[in-house]
């Protein structure tokens, strides 16, 4: 064999904390923005933050914290939060956000097989933290993100002894050299929601970390800019706020923490203070700012773009920020097991020169990969399906920033090389993905299957919908048939006829759902997901109407469309 002839450029390993150097070095006076549980805003800058970042390392190296252990968040987005990411990771050992609206159950397990030597967390979750710490007794510490007048004032009733994080830091002068690490060395660990089974970890590298702040801050990915001032609403819990926390850091942009506060009128009033431009959370979250911006008759003086994923972006919001309020929609998708990005929905020029509705029918997708990333869908033969935005089938992935196996997890979830996503999407001839369902929730009538998302697209935008979730219903001739779960607008009435009949010429006849249930509202999962499993549960008697009467079942097979040429992976 022969010797490569090796490149001869300098090997500087991709670690987190050259983000953190680079943002306090370059963009050193760049405002980070914090609405604090204390009840006033924060104010600091890059610079402060890689100095209290040092000092927190100091501070948990002083505690005996080692290289490769796990340091435990549950925080809401704020300053302090950013610097229990840079801090910890900044020497080695590995910064664990928690999902506080986990059960307590799910959360003490989480932090048990993270083997968690310390927990940093916001006064908010004390009783959380009282509950959980007799469960989790290899904690060595509970550390309370506030100074020593703060946890007089809030923590006084707490039985488990918390230390205060100012004063910690405060005993630490932050004249601290980052080490060189491994860029394989562990960054940050996050689990899944568990809604199967129990949660599972997925554990990113320094590299994997840096390469994916570099590819979501492309200009065709989320497009983070030096120029914007950012809040990212989802959260620094949830698989590390899609790289916010690492892009802003790279682009110098200002960032903005709202904190606890998500309901629509704190999030407005922080972004029209702060002359946010970009913004970024989960749908569930944009209905409330899109309710109370309508509501109170505002509008956006500098938001100009939000990223929307985590769940499929309705196309009727879509068109409500960018035709209303003339804020861009960037349609995301990716899994905490992707670090979290897979697909963004720009265009390329060619795809720009298309008449608008062309355009907006692929920006509703959930996109295309990022440089970085690699997709395929697959069918139940495991062979690989047409790219005609018509097959369906079982989404896999790889990458350099997508896991290669779950955290104390000895077997591979790998096929082939490539990780199963549990996602079932179609790809179409421009590259687009889209998202039909997870493939748990997926509906199969007559042996076809029924986009579940789909369905819930149409009915959110009829004007009297505020939610919608579409589940399986079983039934004698179909084995399954779709039942649409509604949650009205307030003070606004729709009924299920009218609902149905709002279905003609939407989708193909044998999708429309066979019956409409009105509830006051729809289980979510801890990350704002439509809880469809639990949903299941709650309408596992349910009788469908169609069912009862299957002689008269309004679907025959002659009234049918044609039904989608589906290879039908499962
Ligand atoms: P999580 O790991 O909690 O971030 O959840 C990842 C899952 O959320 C994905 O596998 C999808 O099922 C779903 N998801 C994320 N983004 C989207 C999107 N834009 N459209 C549809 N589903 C999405």
């Amino acid at each position: 064999m022969t010797t490569p002839l090796l490149g001869q450029m300098m090997d500087v390993p991709l670690t987190v904390s050259s983000l953190i150097a680079h943002a306090a070095r370059h963009f050193g006076d760049t405002e980070i923005v914090s609405r604090r549980i204390e009840g006033d805003v924060h104010r600091y800058t890059w610079r402060d933050c890689e100095r209290r970042a040092k000092q927190l390392a100091q501070a948990l190296i002083a505690l005996g914290v080692q290289p490769g252990e796990r340091v435990g968040t549950l925080a809401w987005n704020g300053y302090r939060h950013l610097e229990a990411y840079y801090g910890p990771t900044g020497f080695g050992a590995v910064c664990h956000t928690i999902n506080p609206r986990l059960f307590p159950e799910q959360i003490a397990f989480i932090i048990n097989h993270a083997d968690d030597s310390y927990v940093l967390f916001d006064m908010t979750f004390a009783p959380l933290v009282d509950g959980l710490a007799p469960h989790c007794p290899k904690v060595r510490g509970w550390i309370a993100l506030g100074d020593e007048a703060c946890i007089a004032e809030h923590l006084s009733s707490m039985k488990t002894p918390v230390l205060s994080y100012e004063t910690l830091l405060a005993a630490q002068d932050g004249e601290y050299t980052w080490p060189q690490l491994d860029e394989r060395a562990a960054s940050y660990l996050c689990y899944t929601s568990g809604t199967t089974g129990n949660p599972k970890g997925a554990l990113y590298s320094h590299r994997s970390t840096v390469l994916h702040a570099y590819g979501a801050s492309l200009p065709d990915a989320m497009g983070l800019s030096g120029r914007d001032a950012v809040l990212p609403v989802v959260p620094m819990f949830h698989v590390n706020a899609w790289g916010i926390p690492h892009a802003t850091a790279l682009t110098g942009a200002k960032l903005v923490f709202p904190g606890k506060d998500l309901d629509g009128k704190s999030l407005f009033e922080l972004m029209e203070a702060e002359r946010v431009t970009y913004s970024a959370g989960v749908p569930t979250v944009w209905l409330g700012l899109l309710n109370y911006v309508k509501e109170a008759g505002q509008r956006f003086s500098t938001l100009q773009r939000t990223v929307i994923g985590g769940s499929a972006c309705p196309p009727a919001m879509l068109r409500t920020f960018e035709d209303v309020y003339n804020v861009e929609v960037i349609h995301a998708w990716g899994m905490t097991e992707m670090s979290p990005l897979g697909t963004l929905a720009k265009l390329t020029w060619e795809q720009s020169q298309r008449p608008p509705e062309a355009q907006r029918k692929l920006r509703e997708k959930q996109g295309h990969v990022i440089y970085g990333v690699d997709m395929k869908i697959v069918g139940e033969d495991g062979r690989d399906l047409p790219w005609d935005g018509v097959a369906f089938g079982d989404l896999h992935v790889r990458g350099p920033w997508v896991i290669d196996r779950y955290f104390r997890k000895d077997d591979s979830p790998l096929i082939n090389g490539w990780f199963p996503t549990g996602d079932v999407a179609t790809i179409d001839r421009d590259g687009f993905l889209q998202i039909t369902d997870r493939s748990k929730d997926v509906i199969k009538s007559g042996g076809e299957w029924i986009s579940s998302i789909d369905i819930e697209n149409v009915a959110i935008a009829h004007p009297a919908v505020a939610e919608a979730a579409c589940i399986a219903c079983s039934h004698p001739k179909w084995t399954e048939r779709p039942l649409l779960v509604v949650v009205r607008r307030p003070d606004m009435n729709v009924a299920r006829d009218e609902l149905i009949a709002f279905y003609d010429g939407k989708v193909a006849k044998w999708w429309i759902p066979d019956d409409v249930a009105f509830v006051d509202e729809l289980p979510h999962t801890a990350t704002g997901k439509l809880q469809k499993l639990k949903l299941r549960e709650l309408f596992r008697d349910y009788v469908l109407p169609s069912a009862l009467a299957v002689d008269n079942c309004p679907l025959t097979d002659e009234e049918t469309d044609k039904p989608r040429a589906n290879p039908a992976p499962r």
